[in-house]
């Protein structure tokens, strides 16, 4: 018997059992109980010392029956009288004293005259067989209960641990029963998990917190818990007696059974302490495995996740197989198909710049044991995605055959190439400041002055001083005389406001004065006390030469366009100036200044102003110039032609916001043209003359002929009315003839009018004809002229068309007759006609004199070119008509044909409303 044993037994208020019980032999009357019997089974003597705790049942009876002391199930056993009991085996239950019956055991011996009837008590082998049968069942039960709840899901388990508190409840018949486990910060204790009988009180629920009080039990044994001894655990225990059973493992007691309202000194259960620390160890030891391994589950599971989520794992090197383990979720993002592979096959996902690296740190590591700490890139097929960063840490673990090389991979990608392009973007600052014209400097407050203290890259280069060469008094003397007073300014102005923008030179190191635009700003403490001044310099040496040089340009200009002999002008596109020159001033007679404001407009007739406005219209920012001869009304002159030559302005939509003009007046040079032009037709009209006598001789002829004929018949006295009548219609119709010629002649003498006018140019065919039709048939030339089947109008002036076409007829006459002179049999024609297109309508003058020697061709329109000779010819003809028919806006040119020349007038056709 354990001393455990022992204990327990006085804790459930037992004696010790007896040594073993052995039936056989007892000698001496000193053991158990002896009675002698009668033949019919009373009791007649009473030996041995457990006589003493016999009660009998019917007291005082003479000679008691032994059935008086059995309790009434033993009494099976005593069928009969003694003699029947004899060679059996007697296992009888006697009342006692105490109340607990006593289980004796013992044989029927004959003696002499009487029966005696031998017992040993064999209460404690009863009693240690029902405990064994107990312990047994109790094995039984921690065995399924333990089984159960290591089998069951995780899910299930609370279910099954309920289930086994109950069952455990209902076998001991305990009214409240809970398990309490350490709280997992280790604050205290806490109901894992009760049960309670229904008719109990609700002593205890799940996740109830106990404190600290159980400790103050001994772990090591099942304790009973009285409220005397325990004065802590009171509360937790409804103020009832209880009992708890302790379970531990190799850190002492964690988990605790409690049996509440269960005195087991009273109620107990015939099993021992052991039974009842195996039960509990049964239910604690795999619960606890349980929830560990539940916790260890979850462990992993947000282990997992987080690698997942950083993209991170951890690694294991085996040295010895040459080949790594990688955590499944860093496997996965590696996209490899398995989690363990060759060490090379690993380092191949390395970018093989960094490879190498890699691979002999790790073999430091293998070697040295020295800690891994790397970056590397993967090794991607596409060099263009961005690169996959990743850290790699690692370390040796143990020692000998256990030591191990673990670590962990992070992606750090983000950060990586963020810091990269946080980098390039520094690096480009840097450069940008260090290439740009500005230099960022700071400058120290000390005592009211300012220390420069850094400068960026940026001023080498510009200015070609370091830090150093611009200390103390050095930088004062570097900024231009002229500009000291101001830098000094620019000093107290930043301390003052805080912030100053000024502009001075500083001298380079090569002695060349920079213009700098220096921006600065002042930094204060937090007590307002100034600490330093931060600043920019702004190379604006270009800048501020150039506005200087665009300063210049703009006054030489203003000059030249001042003392330009030309007009040069500005006006809004409704021909109000806003400047005029001098010159322009002095033709429209009055002082420059007044000039803004007038309207150019206002010297030009309508029809002038309409056509300026037009041409004004087709100005476009494609095509913005446009020159032309106006023609204007000034002030004290009769007319004035100006050679203007315009240049629109234009705003981004592409109006037209302003004209600038450049003007010469060429009125003089018109005017000797016109000169020209009237002289050369004198000089025409001179030439006339014969044709002209035989224009007006024919309609003298015919109406002397009629007057003839007429005094004929009246001599007759043969003179009838009607052929009066006749004769006066045909006179009069002579005279109309003449009459018309002569007015003719005068239109055409006239000087031309200034403006140009819209007219057929048939008309001017029709006025050559009258002037020259009849002189050119009675000098036997055949004059074919074709009407023209249409109406088409030109700007010019309609005289002076017929002076070209006179021109080119007496030429053409001219050539024929010279022709003539040489072949009498010759037949001189000229051919007059018109053709037009969309554009232009062009009069052919052709004749078949022999035509223009070719190398005279080009010469021919130049002035005073003539082959007649002196005196005949003025070689002004041709130059004339071709001024005219420019001025028109057309062309004059010449051809040789088959067999003579032909000229061709050719003319701009203009639309008239
Ligand atoms: P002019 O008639 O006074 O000589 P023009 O300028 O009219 O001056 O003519 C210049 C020259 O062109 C003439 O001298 C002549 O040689 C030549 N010419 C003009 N028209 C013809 C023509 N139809 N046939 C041959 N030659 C011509």
């Amino acid at each position: 018997m354990s001393a455990g044993d022992k204990l327990f037994g006085r804790l459930l208020n037992r004696h010790p059992p007896p040594s073993p019980v052995l039936p056989e032999p007892l000698r001496t009357h000193g053991f158990g109980l002896q009675l002698q019997l009668d033949a019919q089974g009373n009791v007649v003597h009473l030996t041995g010392p457990l006589r003493h705790l016999l009660a009998q049942q019917i007291p005082g009876a003479q000679a008691p029956h032994l059935l008086d002391f059995v309790l009434p199930h033993s009494s099976l056993s005593l069928e009969g009288a003694p003699a029947d009991w004899q060679g059996q085996q007697l296992d009888l239950d006697f009342y006692s004293l105490n109340g607990t019956p006593l289980h004796l055991r013992g044989w029927v011996q004959p003696l002499a005259d009487a029966w005696l009837l031998q017992l040993l008590d064999i209460g404690d082998l009863l009693l240690e067989r029902r405990q064994a049968r107990n312990r047994e069942q109790c094995q039984l039960l921690a065995m399924q209960m333990a089984e159960q709840l290591r089998l069951c899901s995780l899910m299930r388990l609370p279910d099954v641990l309920a289930e086994q508190l109950q069952s455990l409840a209902q076998r001991f018949q305990i009214p409240c029963v809970a398990l309490a486990l350490l709280d997992e910060q280790e604050q205290g204790w806490q109901i894992h998990q009760h049960y309670a009988a229904f008719d109990a009180p609700q002593l205890w629920h799940n996740g109830q917190r106990l404190g600290t009080g159980l400790d103050s039990l001994s772990g090591s044994v099942p304790q009973h818990l009285s409220l005397r001894e325990h004065p802590r655990l009171q509360a937790t225990f409804g103020n009832a007696d209880g009992f708890a059973v302790p379970y531990h493992d190799a850190q002492g007691v964690v988990a605790w059974l409690l049996c509440g309202f269960y005195p087991v000194q009273q109620r107990p259960p015939d099993i021992s302490e052991r039974d009842w620390l195996q039960v509990v160890a049964a239910l604690a030891g795999p619960l606890l495995e349980r929830l560990r391994e539940h916790r260890h589950h979850l462990q992993l599971e947000r282990l997992e996740s987080l690698q997942a989520l950083l993209g991170t794992g951890w690694w294991e090197v085996f040295s010895d197989s040459a080949e790594v383990q990688l955590a499944p979720s860093l496997a996965s993002a590696l996209n490899l198909v398995s989690a363990r592979l060759p060490l090379s096959d690993w380092l191949d996902q390395v970018h093989p710049a960094d490879r190498e690296e890699l691979r002999s740190r790790l073999q430091a590591l293998q070697d040295e044991s020295q800690a891994l700490l790397l970056c590397v890139r993967l090794h991607r097929p596409d060099d263009a995605l961005a690169p996959v960063w990743y850290r790699l840490q690692g370390q040796a673990l143990g020692v000998g055959k256990n030591r191990r090389l673990v670590g962990f991979m992070l992606d750090i990608s983000d950060i990586k190439n963020h810091e990269q392009q946080a980098e390039v973007a520094h690096a480009r600052l840097d450069n940008l400041i260090a290439r740009s014209p500005a230099v960022i400097y700071v400058q120290r407050y000390v005592e009211g002055a300012l220390q420069p203290t850094f400068f960026s890259d940026s001023l080498l280069p510009l200015l070609g001083w370091t830090l150093a060469d611009c200390s103390g008094a050095a930088l004062v003397e570097r900024v231009h005389p002229d500009d000291r007073n101001g830098y000094f300014e620019r000093t107290r102005q930043l301390l003052r406001e805080g912030s100053v923008s000024a502009r001075y030179r500083l001298r380079d190191s090569r002695g060349d004065y920079h213009w700098l635009l220096d921006e600065a700003r002042l930094l204060r403490d937090d007590l307002g006390l100034p600490v330093e001044a931060v600043g920019l310099w702004l190379d604006i040496t270009e800048a501020t030469l150039a506005t200087e040089q665009v300063k210049q340009s703009e006054e030489r200009y203003r000059i030249l366009v001042e003392d330009s002999p030309a007009m040069i002008c500005r006006y809004r596109p409704d021909l109000t100036l806003t400047f005029g020159n001098k010159p322009l001033a002095s033709y429209l007679e009055c002082p420059p200044e007044q000039l803004p404001g007038v309207n150019l407009g206002s010297w030009m007739s309508a029809e002038q102003r309409d056509a300026f406005t037009r041409r004004l219209n087709q100005l476009s920012p494609e095509f913005p110039v446009s020159t032309a001869e106006i023609n204007l009304q000034l002030p004290g002159r009769e007319h004035a032609w100006w050679v203007w030559s315009d240049r629109g302005v234009f705003d981004q939509q592409g109006r037209l916001l302003e004209i600038q003009a450049v003007g010469r007046d060429n009125t003089e040079v018109r005017r000797s043209q016109q000169q020209l032009t009237q002289s050369a037709k004198m000089a025409t009209l001179g030439e006339m003359a014969t044709g002209l006598a035989h224009e007006i001789n024919q309609p003298l002829n015919v109406m002397r002929m009629a007057i003839v004929n007429v005094l004929k018949r009246l001599e007759k006295g043969d003179a009838q009315i009607d052929y009066l009548t006749d004769k006066l219609t045909r006179i009069d119709t002579q005279v109309q003839r003449a009459a018309r010629v002569v007015d003719h002649m005068r239109v055409f003498g006239r000087r031309s009018e200034i403006e140009q006018h819209p007219f057929n140019p048939a008309q001017a065919i029709e006025g050559t004809l009258s002037l020259l039709a009849e002189g050119m048939r009675g000098k036997g030339v055949d004059l074919r002229v074709s009407e023209p089947g249409f109406e088409v109008q030109v700007r010019g002036h309609v005289d002076q068309l017929e002076q070209v076409l006179i021109n080119l007829m007496v030429n053409a006459r001219d050539a024929l007759l010279g022709k003539r002179e040489t072949d009498p049999a010759f037949k001189p024609w000229i051919s007059l006609y018109v053709e037009r297109d969309e554009q232009s309508v062009r009069l052919w003058v052709e004749d078949n004199g022999g035509g223009i020697d070719p190398r005279l061709l080009e010469r021919i329109f130049e002035p005073f070119f003539t082959t007649k000779p002196v005196g005949v010819g003025t070689g002004l003809g041709l130059s004339v008509s071709y001024g005219i028919v420019e001025n028109m806006g057309g062309r004059l040119s010449v051809r040789n044909s088959v067999e003579g020349a032909r000229f061709c007038i050719e003319l701009p056709i203009v639309q008239v409303d």
